[in-house]
């Protein structure tokens, strides 16, 4: 069983390390480990008509305020939505920052099964900036075709409300009805997890490369 001390998440966009390791972060951070966060893009285009510019990254502020991340460990960079393919050397090398400041142990990315080209960029760049460590892919359905369950991080129920909770402050991605934002749609992916490893509920991971 991994209880890893430092978890650096790397997200192509605001939620989607919630949607995809939310309960995953609430367990490791009651469990001590010191949690760190970089999104790439606060995908302005996907907010609903109307909004103000910087929404999504005021949501993310109070997601991961309820995950209980530091302030400190957030790292919110502001590349266009649909377009970390034009920014992938500055992907990378802002990773390889990440990798000296943060000195993580345990990589959560989104999955080498993953279709969107932002999600794509950010798992590749990330083999190689952190090749010499555990990474383990986060499962978004919508985006696959197939995904392999190698990895579970067990949850309890509690967990799971701290990731509902936490996906509720994005008010601009329920707002435009975003079938996956709903208690029933992430209750349902956690207790399928949980059924393939004997317990109530649980994330599946894809494990890339595994360091003990
Ligand atoms: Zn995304």
């Amino acid at each position: 069983m991994i209880s890893p001390r430092r978890v650096l998440v790397l997200a192509p966009h605001t939620d989607d390390a919630e949607l995809g390791c939310g309960g995953t972060m609430a367990r490791w951070i009651d469990e001590g480990a010191d949690i760190s966060i970089a999104v790439f893009s606060t995908a302005e285009k996907s907010l609903p008509p109307g909004s103000k510019r910087y929404r999504l990254r005021d949501e993310c502020h109070q997601a991961l305020d309820e995950l209980k991340v530091p302030e400190t460990n957030r790292f919110i960079y502001e590349y266009p939505v649909r377009e970390l393919g034009y920014h992938r050397q500055e992907v990378l090398e802002q990773m390889i920052v990440l990798a000296r400041d943060v000195d993580p142990e345990v990589i959560l990315v989104p999955s080498g099964a993953d279709l969107h080209q932002d999600h794509e960029v950010v798992y590749r760049e990330s083999l190689r900036a952190f090749r010499h460590l555990t990474i383990m892919g986060y499962e978004m359905p919508w985006n696959h075709i197939t995904f392999s369950t190698h990895a579970f991080v067990v949850l309890t129920e509690e967990h799971l409300h701290r990731k509902w909770a936490a996906l509720t402050k994005y008010v601009s991605q329920i707002e435009v009805a975003r079938p996956y934002f709903r208690y029933e749609a992430i209750e349902a992916m956690a207790r399928v997890r949980g059924l393939q490893v004997k317990t109530d509920f649980a994330e599946a991971y894809e494990l890339i490369r595994m360091k003990l």
